[in-house]
């Protein structure tokens, strides 16, 4: 396909793009969904084990949500930060609620509309918090923490920081896993570390828990706050409600978007009452934190989670789906946990290969790697779903292992 064409927008092809061509091209048109089911404007049926990254993580169209949004925007959308809403209150206290229960630390938060926007909120407050000469902040390689210019330079990925080099000043990285390593990074000029209990859009890999626990001594000694990106752990998503509660550590800031809205774009940055305090009023903002409409969306979200036990949901089904994949031909390792599952493939198989087979099967899984496929389903997949994705996966595989 050439740039100059969509195809798929509708019935007849444009022959101007509308879109910035950062995503490649659009393989399909979706059109509705309803739990873990998305249709195409085919009305193609797929599942989806994706969720729009671990975002839709109460399925697609969850009627609770639907509800609350379309109250509230009947209700009241929005009215800036000069102002409160009780909307945004109940968010804030809920998230504080989750976070307390899980540090053991009353915290503040700052709401955002992205997982990056969330980082900034975390390195900014980290930075004025170490202040002057204390600005570095320590991340690993292999790491992703956004797109905008200073979460692309925390991000652990060189490749992703070429085109648009000279990256901000002040970001250092270090191999996962290599206590020593961070161990030396971390000296006096270090506001924080910032690390995501398993590394998601890097390949699905895990940070031990000794090793989340020898990063929060580390940080301890030196003085640095330690920040965990939950953006795609984060919301049950591995089975506790937070991925760091499985290390039994205690961050002093936490970041999180994705699944907290259940696909309206709301993220969060949570912070204990000492180190937010460092803020002052002025320092940091953004027009639409905690708008009315976003936050409806994260109070009907956490209530649902809350009622059908979505920690437990995830750790049941997720083991469910990784004892099924175990026995499928030609997966040799699964890592991951709860429902945030990278599948390694033997070799010979191609991820991407993999992928696109899937899709054309009608079962949605993303390529993380030249051999890994990630899976995200809904934390409210169905036994029948992942006995129906298995059967796709191994139906794949063996396709592809045939042709090798
Ligand atoms: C997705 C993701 C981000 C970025 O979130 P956006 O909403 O795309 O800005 C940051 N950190 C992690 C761990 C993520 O998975």
């Amino acid at each position: 396909m050439t740039s100059g064409d969509v195809h798929g927008f509708g019935h007849a092809p444009m022959n101007h793009c509308p879109f910035m061509p950062v995503f490649g091209p659009p393989a399909i048109m979706f059109d509705r969904g309803r739990g873990t089911e998305l249709w195409d404007s085919d009305g193609k049926r797929y599942l989806d084990f994706l969720t729009g990254l671990a975002v839709v993580s109460i399925g697609h169209a969850n009627p609770t949500v639907a509800e609350a949004v379309g109250d509230q925007a009947e209700r009241l959308l929005h009215v800036s930060n000069f102002f409160a809403n009780p909307v945004a209150t109940e968010a804030a206290v809920k998230i504080n609620g989750l976070l307390k229960a899980a540090t053991g630390r009353s915290g503040q938060v700052f709401f955002t509309n992205s997982g990056a926007e969330s980082n900034e909120c975390a390195i900014k407050l980290a930075r004025k918090h170490g202040g002057r000469g204390r600005h570095n902040i320590v991340s690993t390689l292999g790491s992703f923490h956004g797109r905008t210019l200073a979460t692309l330079a925390a991000t652990g990925q060189p490749a992703k920081h070429e085109p648009f080099q000279p990256m901000p000043e002040g970001f250092r990285h270090v191999a996962l896993g290599d206590i020593d390593a961070m161990r030396a990074a971390v000296d006096g000029t270090v506001a924080a570390v910032l690390i995501e209990p398993i590394q998601g859009e890097g390949g699905v890999h895990p940070a031990s828990h000794q090793y989340l626990h020898d990063i929060r001594q580390i940080c301890d000694d030196a003085g640095a706050l330690l920040i965990l990106d939950e953006i795609q752990t984060g919301f049950a998503r591995t089975g506790e409600w937070f991925g760091f509660e499985h290390a039994g550590i205690s961050p002093d800031v936490v970041t999180m978007a994705k699944a907290m809205g259940n696909g309206m774009p709301v993220g969060a940055c949570w912070a204990r009452t000492d180190v937010a305090s460092v803020f002052e009023p002025g320092d940091h903002g953004s027009t639409y934190s905690g708008t009315a409409i976003a936050c409806a969306a994260v109070n009907a979200t956490l209530d649902e989670m809350e009622r059908i036990d979505a920690p437990r949901r995830a750790t049941e089904q997720g083991h469910k789906l990784a004892r099924s994949l175990q026995s499928v031909a030609g997966v040799t390792s699964i890592r991951g946990r709860g429902l945030m599952l990278g599948v390694e493939l033997a070799e010979g198989l191609d991820a991407k290969q993999a992928y696109l087979d899937l899709l054309d099967a009608g079962l949605i899984v993303n390529a993380v790697d030249p051999s890994t496929i990630r899976l995200l389903p809904p934390l409210t997949v169905s036994d029948d779903e992942i006995d129906e994705a298995v059967s796709m996966i191994a139906n794949a595989l063996e396709q592809q292992g045939g042709e090798a």
